[in-house]
C-alpha cells in the first residue's frame, strides 16, 4: 500500500501511523481509488472494502472516524469499540486504547496527529480553515491534559500533507478568517496554514522540536485527493494507532 510517514514518529515503537495516498483501493473515478469517505457519493460497499484493506495492511482491530463537520467537537474513545465507528458531529478523536486507529479523512484539510509517549495517548485532528479559526488544536491538547494528564511538552505532533501556502487562496479572507490570522498572508490572498497550526501547537505548550510539518501540498501533489483541484473527488486517510 502506498503511503507516507512523518519522521517525528519514526522511533516510536508503540505507534503506527500512515498518510495514505490515493492508490491501491477499488473505488472508480472520480474517487479512484483508495477513497475512505462515505460522504462523497462513492459506493458504500467499495468504501468499506477500502477501509478493510487499510485495517488488514496495518493490523488494526478497529478503524474509527468522525463525521467531520468543521467544528471543534472532540470524541474521546475510552473503551474498546465493539464495531468500527463513524461518529457524526466530531472533528477530533482521542484514545488510549491500543489497536484502535483514529482516521481523519482529507482532501486539502490538515490531519494533525498527536502522540503522548509518556501517557500513551493519541489524537487525530481534522483542521481545515474553519477548525483552524476555532483553534481545535488547542482544545484537543487541553482535553488530553484534563482527561489523560498529558503534559503538552511531552506531545509529538505531525501535520499531514494538506493545502500549502502555494495554493491556499482565500479571496474572502476578510470575512472568513479571524483578524488574528491575517498576518499569515504570504502573498496577496494566500495564507500559510502550516505556520498557523505550528503556532497554535506552540501556544498550546508543544515544543517546536516536537513538531513536524510534512510540507506536501495536496493541490500540487497528485498522490493525494484535493478538493481544490477537483470538486468531486475522494478523501484520503491519515491514521494513527497505539500498538
Ligand atoms: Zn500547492
Amino acid at each position: 500500500m502506498n503511503y507516507s510517514t512523518l519522521s517525528i514518529f519514526a522511533d516510536q515503537k508503540n505507534l503506527t501511523h500512515a498518510i495514505l495516498k490515493r492508490y491501491d483501493g477499488t473505488s472508480k473515478p472520480p474517487y479512484d481509488s483508495l477513497n475512505v469517505s462515505f460522504g462523497v457519493s462513492d459506493n458504500a460497499a467499495t468504501v468499506l472494502a477500502n477501509r478493510g484493506k487499510i485495517k488488514e495492511t496495518f493490523h488494526l482491530e478497529n478503524l474509527i472516524s468522525a463525521g467531520q463537520i468543521h467544528s471543534n467537537r472532540i470524541l474521546i474513545v475510552d473503551s474498546k469499540p465493539k464495531t468500527d465507528l463513524e461518529e457524526g458531529g466530531y472533528d477530533a478523536l482521542i484514545t488510549n486504547i491500543p489497536q484502535v486507529a483514529l482516521m481523519i479523512q482529507q482532501a486539502d484539510c490538515q490531519a494533525v496527529m498527536l502522540f503522548d509517549p509518556i501517557r500513551k495517548v493519541i489524537a487525530n485532528i481534522h483542521s481545515g480553515w474553519k477548525g483552524t479559526s476555532l483553534n481545535i488544536i488547542a482544545k484537543t491538547i487541553q482535553t488530553m491534559t484534563v482527561e489523560f494528564a498529558s503534559a503538552p511538552a511531552d506531545i509529538l505532533a505531525g501535520i499531514s500533507p494538506s493545502l500549502g501556502p502555494c495554493c491556499a487562496e482565500f479571496i474572502n479572507y476578510k470575512t472568513e478568517l479571524p483578524t488574528h490570522l491575517h498576518k499569515y498572508q504570504q502573498t496577496p490572498n494566500y495564507f500559510d496554514f502550516w505556520a498557523i497550526s505550528q503556532d497554535q501547537l506552540i501556544a498550546a505548550g508543544v515544543t517546536r522540536k516536537n513538531i513536524e510539518i510534512a510540507k506536501i501540498c495536496t493541490m500540487c501533489n497528485h498522490d493525494y485527493f484535493s478538493y481544490r483541484r477537483k470538486k468531486t473527488t475522494g478523501r484520503f486517510g491519515s491514521i494513527i494507532a497505539l500498538r
